[in-house]
């Protein structure tokens, strides 16, 4: 079933311990968009400025990206950030952030957009995020993301968006942050504990150690696919996103359980993997559904334990 996001369409610039790009397509919501294409329709919703071109479209049209809610502004900006990453790429620093086209945007969807099946709100500002989840009504199960940046400056938008969707989706930190809670499991709990309405799962982004999810029933955790080369981590949470929300989406008249949560977590995961192998889209541009299948199995196998009886001692 058809997936919307709104989130940043953005130029970036980042510099790794590897390379530097100048200026290269990025945004939550393209690489959201590139990893669950791989699964189902996708439309993304966003402004663009007059340095957005064609070209830029294109990476997303290839991948049969539905592009007719991507609005240009005439005389705009396109959003902007850059961010600089420490020696081992666990630290990131951002260096700039510009909203540009996004500062005035106020969001009118589509009729298409508006009724799609799975919803997600990609990191931008929590009060266009939420503007976005009034229009769609028809979405029978909501996502979101969001970040530090939000956290500190937009706090209560943010918290009044969370209670309306189904999952939240967040850097661990990002949720002790959020909630003031030490610890990511308690603070998950908290953020459960806010509902209903409110989401029932939260999925704990934990960069290079992987992802855990925390339900009122339960708690899994996966680590992340074991790669020796990591070159430009940006986008990796947004492609992990669009890796679980589209693999859901492809599930269409299933409720998302925690099983179907939990095998979700295994595509976002293996999708993320290959968009850190390369500078921002580069990788997942030229991803084959073969390569994700093969990389998902391989997960599960090395994620893969038996126990076998042992006569403890005490
Ligand atoms: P990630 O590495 O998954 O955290 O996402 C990186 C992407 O988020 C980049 O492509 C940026 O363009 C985008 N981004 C950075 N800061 C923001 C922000 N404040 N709001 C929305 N998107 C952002």
């Amino acid at each position: 079933m058809p997936v919307t996001v709104v989130g940043s369409i953005a130029f970036d610039a980042v510099k790794t311990p590897f390379g530097e790009r100048e200026k290269m397509l990025g945004g939550a919501a393209v690489h959201f968009a590139l990893a669950a294409s791989f699964f189902d329709e996708v439309r993304v919703v966003g402004p663009v400025g007059d340095d957005f071109g064609e070209e830029q479209l294109d990476v997303l049209r290839r991948r049969g990206v539905d592009v007719s809610d991507v609005e240009h502004v005439a005389g705009g900006e396109t959003f902007f950030w850059s961010g600089v990453y420490g020696w081992d790429l666990n630290s990131r620093d951002t260096l700039e952030t510009r909203l540009g086209v996004f500062e005035q945007f106020e969001p009118k969807l589509s009729e298409q957009a508006r009724e799609s099946d799975v919803l997600f709100l990609a990191n931008i500002r929590p009060d266009i995020q939420r503007a976005v989840r009034e229009q769609c009504t028809g979405a029978r199960w909501a996502a979101l993301d969001s970040m530090n940046l939000w956290i500190d400056i937009e706090r209560d938008s943010l918290v009044q968006t969370i209670a309306s969707v189904d999952c939240l989706i967040l850097n661990d930190a990002e949720l002790k942050q959020l909630t003031g809670k030490p610890n990511f499991v308690r603070a998950a709990r908290e953020v459960l504990s806010w509902g209903p309405p409110g989401p029932s799962a939260i999925i704990a982004k934990q960069g290079e150690y992987g992802a855990a999810l925390i339900t009122a029933e339960g708690y899994f955790s996966l680590p992340a696919f074991p790669l020796e080369d990591v070159v430009d981590p940006t986008g990796a949470g947004d492609t992990f996103a669009g890796g679980v929300v589209g693999y859901l989406a492809a599930h269409a008249g299933q409720a998302p359980d925690e099983e179907m949560l939990r095998r979700a977590m295994a595509y976002g995961t293996a999708l993320a993997s290959f968009n850190v192998e390369e500078f921002g889209t580069e990788r997942v541009e030229r991803l084959t559904g073969e390569e994700i299948s093969a990389r998902v199995a391989e997960l599960e196998r090395l994620t893969h334990f038996s126990d076998s009886p042992v006569s403890l001692r005490g």
